[in-house]
């Protein structure tokens, strides 16, 4: 599976408890096909007090991978979460498209 997702995209959870959710992609994993996304996947992380290194234990809440898969692409166009489509422009760059609208997903060129 080719990787669909970069960061800084929007993306919309397509499974599992985060169903529905939006957030900004923070990081991806390519050889895992994983993504961090803001605000999705909060795990609790119990942390070990450790006076030595000042650190104080606890529980703490981060984001944690999602599996590519679950994720679909926000267009910025018609706001809709797509499947990825790609298309090459005139001067033979690639792009990624919005499957449902045809708008161009990447704004940004390299
Ligand atoms: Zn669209």
């Amino acid at each position: 599976m080719s990787m669909h997702l970069r960061k800084n995209d929007t993306v919309e959870v397509s499974a599992g408890k985060d169903k529905g959710k939006r957030g900004r992609v923070l990081t991806v994993d390519p050889a895992r096909n994983r993504a961090v996304v803001e605000g999705v996947g909060y795990v609790k992380r119990h942390t070990k007090p450790n006076p030595q290194k000042k650190i104080k234990g606890g529980i703490v809440e981060r984001e944690s991978s999602v599996h590519v898969s679950n994720l679909m692409v926000v267009c910025g166009e018609c706001g809709k979460a797509t499947r990825v489509g790609k298309k090459f422009l005139e001067d033979g760059s690639k792009v990624r498209v919005c499957r449902k609208c045809s708008g161009i997903l990447d704004k940004t060129k390299a």
